[in-house]
């Protein structure tokens, strides 16, 4: 067992961390204000790989492993947690591209994203089921040169932003076997979207309804086989949900980076405040749950990897122990900086604010449970 990050990856945490501090860290904020991210962003970060991270070196994606992509999630997480995670759905969609398309889907569709000049999104949550995503509606029909999909999807990332949907539809029956993927263009008739969703936090992110009314897509719009979409939905998610995982412990250790710092000179009864012993006391007990949330983190990264027979269960655990942790931490350091931490200049409100999605979205924490209890009972109810 060696608990040692490589040399390689080290030097990936930290490209991550400087490009974000460069390149996102200073416009975070007016990007939050004017509710998107400037599309001349990406290039810049695809031309480090981080256009398709964990696809494959011969579909033109950086190979890496689960692992160094969590790395540079948490480094550009310490800039901005929500465009760290924007592009971590980006990077799920085209990683299950990579493992599903065909080669014609990969040469028109993963190409032109992996170098970022466009941008993918995941579609599977709708009005009607969320945490139950087998259940959902939305229908794909065959028609004669190809499918026409109907139904909405709701909470879309980057719907309305994004140039390729990976929506999740109704092939067959009811259940889980009669799901299917498909790539929807931005374009295709029949495709609209909602009005932008007023948000907590995340909110550089376009979030939106993506609706289908007999939306027309071609023959090749299929991802994987027919009847597949729920168990390529899912294992999109095991490497997602350690990503947005990863989100949350960069921007909370940004903010506990934050909180030393100003503790060490912010006055109060005359010394600063770094030398009340209940104070350090706090920094203390964010250090110890911050490195276990990274080792566990990590731990969970590595066995997906490996392909361990139990690494879906150790993603949805690292899932729901970081992105607590995460927030736990992230408010602890609001209250250290009193009414500071309360004000947008201090860059600590931002963070609560945008690590508290992580633990609703790619499966709540509540479901994170479930899988959990499922492999140590049985499946049972
Ligand atoms: C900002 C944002 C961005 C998002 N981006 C995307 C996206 O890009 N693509 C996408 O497909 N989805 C996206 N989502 C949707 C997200 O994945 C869902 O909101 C989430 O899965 C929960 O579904 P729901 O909102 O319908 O809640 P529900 O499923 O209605 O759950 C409500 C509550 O009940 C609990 N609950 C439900 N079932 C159980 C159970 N069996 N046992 C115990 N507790 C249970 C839940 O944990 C939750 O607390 C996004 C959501 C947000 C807020």
């Amino acid at each position: 067992m060696d608990f040692a990050p490589t040399e390689e990856q080290q030097a990936i945490l930290a490209m991550a961390r400087e490009v974000g501090a460069e390149h996102i860290a200073p416009h975070a904020r007016a990007w939050e204000a004017a509710g998107t991210i400037p599309r001349d962003l990406w290039p810049k970060l695809a031309a480090l790989g981080f256009g398709g991270l964990c696809v494959s070196e011969a579909a033109g994606g950086a190979g890496l492993g689960r692992l160094e992509a969590t790395l540079v999630f948490e480094g550009l997480a310490m800039a901005c947690p929500s465009v760290a995670a924007f592009l971590s759905i980006h990077n799920m969609c085209a990683t299950m591209l990579d493992r599903h398309g065909t080669a014609e889907q990969k040469a028109r569709l993963l190409a032109p994203a992996v170098r970022m000049e466009t941008i993918l999104s995941y579609c599977l949550t709708e009005p009607g089921s969320g945490s139950d995503a087998a259940a959902l509606r939305t229908r794909a029909e065959r028609t004669n040169d190809g499918w026409r999909l109907t139904g909405t999807k709701a909470f879309i990332s980057g719907g309305g932003y994004s140039d390729a949907y990976v929506v999740m539809a109704r092939t067959g029956a009811e259940g889980p076997g009669g799901i299917s993927a498909l790539i929807v263009e931005a374009g295709a008739p029949g495709l609209s979207f909602g009005a932008l969703e007023d948000k907590m936090g995340w909110r550089s992110q376009p979030t939106r309804q993506v609706q289908l009314d007999g939306c027309a897509v071609g023959a090749g719009a299929l991802l994987g086989a027919e009847g597949a979409g729920f168990r390529l939905a899912m294992e999109g998610l095991d490497g997602g949900r350690l990503n947005i995982a990863a989100c949350s412990l960069g921007g909370a250790q940004a903010a506990l980076e934050r909180t030393r710092a100003y503790m060490a000179e912010r006055m109060a009864f005359g010394r600063t405040l770094d030398r009340f012993q209940a104070l350090q006391f706090r920094l203390a007990e964010m250090e110890i749950e911050i490195e276990a949330a990274r080792v566990f983190l990590r731990q969970a990264a590595w066995k997906l990897d490996r392909g361990a027979p139990d690494a879906t269960k150790a993603c949805a655990m690292a899932k729901a122990f970081v992105t607590e942790a995460g927030s736990r931490i992230a408010d602890q350091c609001l209250q250290l900086h009193g009414g500071y931490g309360y004000l947008a200049d201090y860059g600590i409100e931002k963070i609560v604010r945008d690590l508290r999605v992580h633990r609703i979205l790619e499966g709540t924490n509540e479901i994170m449970r479930l899988i959990v209890a499922r492999s140590m009972i049985g499946g049972r109810e």
